[in-house]
């Protein structure tokens, strides 16, 4: 059996910056299904916030006002004592990638380069032209190779190993050989991103399916503000991939079939560069009611900035728009709308990553430590992945040097193991009718349509019967492919239920808030209720469905306020 002092699930940018941090403290590993830099990390282009003030218009920027964007942004939803703890440390966690190599965009002087995001009161996002996250993510590869940090990739984890109160280790297949592989651990991190391929029209990438996270679930790790799901304002009609904030930020407009800049309507001081719930909002308001083109989508144009700013800031935007719409933003503008973007809620951890079971920690999108509440803003998902994975990664190697007993779990491991197994053929020998890939279709338009940018009671009780039905006729799929090696049919299958699990706790989530707060917009509440729902919803597995309880939100200095832009 596999043995690490530490676990990291995930090789993207918060489990690369966990295990860097734990690697000289306490033998770390790290497991993932892709190789690291292929993590969605790596699609990451508009930037990372840090209140720097390096820009001319930020000069008097702070961590505090940072932190006051940060809150407001979330519909105060957000736990403000992790906020503050974020934007505090943003500057000293963006130089220390800096120093190990990553290339930044610069500014005349040469200090790395900030560009205005939305929802920010000063241009606080760090950029490496518009492939941000690939530059950090090349970075701290180049780091944990630079460590030794052993990597165990084409490995996707398909159990956790929870006994009592303590988390063991986890149950992997190996992708190469098809073998079911138990890794024991006395510390485990899950950095396994989001869960947006739940959604339709999601600019995630395919793997970012929360199976990891679903798994934690099942084995009764909460999981809290599941309902507040990001839709991105501006991604390519058709295929839904991103166009970056970074395009407003550098002055793109929004305009409709009238070609007029209808933001001017929904945030009149802010324009295009209104947080990302507004945006998004206003974006499907003009195509529901009739000012879309085709009724189905607005345009982003960008030729205003010129070729030059085009090419030197926005180059993989322009690939993007001449490869998969055939447009060349520098001559017509671009047809986008929204498309799923975002988890702002995850496994439940507490500031240090900590969730409710010993070992076992969170960081990154699969977590929710509460810095984006109901609403994150553009360049602050990237900002956490590095602040909570050296957080959590020196939390647990802490942990783990303190623990007096060790390799303890080898039974519940074995035993986990062995369930594994069974579940596992039992699913290969299945012969029911159904096909998965039509059932994780229905999943992501049911929750597009049903629980997307705006909701209504009704719409969502049909959703959750609808997501109810499909996971009772996935006990009758069946597995086409029963080979070993790469067998990615069946990859997708064991995904698919977790899949349904997380689907299922976001709707009762999202049906029993009755208010409107940040991305949860919803047509028969309209309104804010601080009263009734200044909350976080924690979602437990139950084989019946989530069973829903709620947790205070902290809040250190800021009340909540109305929020206007
Ligand atoms: C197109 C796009 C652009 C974005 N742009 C920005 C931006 O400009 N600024 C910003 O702040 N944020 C941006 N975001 C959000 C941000 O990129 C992500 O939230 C962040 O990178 C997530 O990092 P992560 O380390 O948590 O997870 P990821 O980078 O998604 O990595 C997840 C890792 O977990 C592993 N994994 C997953 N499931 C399993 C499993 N079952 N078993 C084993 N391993 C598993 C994967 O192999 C992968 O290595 C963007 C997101 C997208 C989709």
């Amino acid at each position: 059996m596999h043995y690490h002092k530490i676990l990291v699930i995930g090789g993207g940018l918060a489990g690369l910056r966990a295990a860097i941090e734990a690697t000289p403290k306490a033998d770390t590993a790290i497991i993932s299904q892709v190789h690291p830099v292929r993590s969605h990390s790596g699609a990451a282009q508009g930037g990372v916030n840090a209140p720097l003030a390096n820009n001319p218009k930020g000069r008097d920027d702070t961590w505090e006002k940072h932190a006051y964007d940060t809150i407001k942004g979330s519909d105060f939803l957000a736990d403000q004592d992790t906020v503050e703890f974020m934007t505090s440390e943003a500057g000293p966690c963006i130089y220390e990638i800096e120093h190990w190599g990553c290339p930044f965009s610069r500014t005349e002087e040469g200090k790395i380069a900030q560009r205005p995001f939305g929802g920010a009161g000063y241009p606080r996002t760090c950029f490496a032209a518009d492939k941000t996250g690939l530059y950090m993510l090349h970075t701290l590869w180049e780091r944990s190779v630079k460590l030794n940090i052993p990597l165990y990739d084409d490995r996707v984890l398909v159990d956790v190993v929870i006994e009592g109160d303590q988390c063991r280790g986890v149950i992997c297949l190996n992708m190469q050989t098809g073998a079911l592989e138990p890794f024991m651990a006395e510390a485990v991190i899950f950095a396994s991103g989001g869960s947006g391929q739940i959604y339709a029209r999601s600019t995630n990438a395919l793997i970012s399916t929360g199976s990891a996270q679903a798994a934690a679930y099942r084995r009764g790790v909460p999981l809290k503000d599941m309902e507040f799901i990001q839709f991105h304002p501006t991604s390519l009609f058709g295929t839904n991939i991103l166009m970056t904030e970074g395009a407003r930020g550098e002055g793109g407009y929004l305009i409709n079939s009238n070609g007029d800049r209808f933001m001017s309507k929904y945030a009149p001081n802010v324009m295009e560069l209104g947080p990302r719930d507004i945006v998004s909002r206003s974006i499907q308001t003009e195509i529901n009611e009739g000012r879309g083109i085709e009724d189905q989508y607005v345009y982003l144009d960008l030729r205003h900035l010129g070729r030059e700013k085009i090419l030197e800031r926005l180059p993989g935007i322009r690939d993007l728009a001449m490869n998969f719409v055939g447009v060349d933003p520098i001559e017509k503008p671009v047809p986008i709308q929204p498309g799923q973007h975002y988890t702002m809620g995850g496994i439940d951890t507490d500031v240090d990553g900590a969730t409710k079971f010993k070992g076992l920690y969170a960081a990154g999108e699969c977590g929710c430590v509460s810095v984006h509440g109901a609403n994150r803003l553009g360049g602050n998902s990237l900002l956490d992945t590095v602040v909570f994975g050296k957080r959590s990664g020196a939390v647990a190697a802490q942990y783990v040097s303190s623990k007096v007993d060790e390799k303890q779990g080898e039974a519940a491991v074995m035993k986990c193991l062995k369930d594994t197994r069974e579940r596992i053929d039992a699913l290969l020998a299945r012969k029911g009718s159904e096909n998965h890939a039509d059932i994780r279709n229905e999943m992501r338009e049911t929750m597009f349509l049903n629980v997307g940018i705006f909701r209504e009671k009704t719409a969502m009780e049909t959703g959750l019967a609808k997501i109810r039905e499909l996971k009772e006729r996935y006990r009758d799929i069946s597995v086409q492919n029963k080979g070993r090696q790469y067998n990615v049919d069946l990859v997708r299958a064991i995904e698919l239920e977790g899949m349904l699990d997380v689907a299922e706790a976001i709707v009762v989530g999202a049906v029993k808030r009755e208010e409107s707060r940040g991305a949860h917009s919803r047509l028969d509440f309209k309104e804010r209720d601080d009263e009734n729902f200044l909350k976080h919803t924690i979602a437990v597995f139950t084989s019946e469905g989530p069973e829903i309880t709620y947790s205070p939100v902290k809040i250190t200095k800021h009340k909540p306020v109305a929020r206007r832009y």
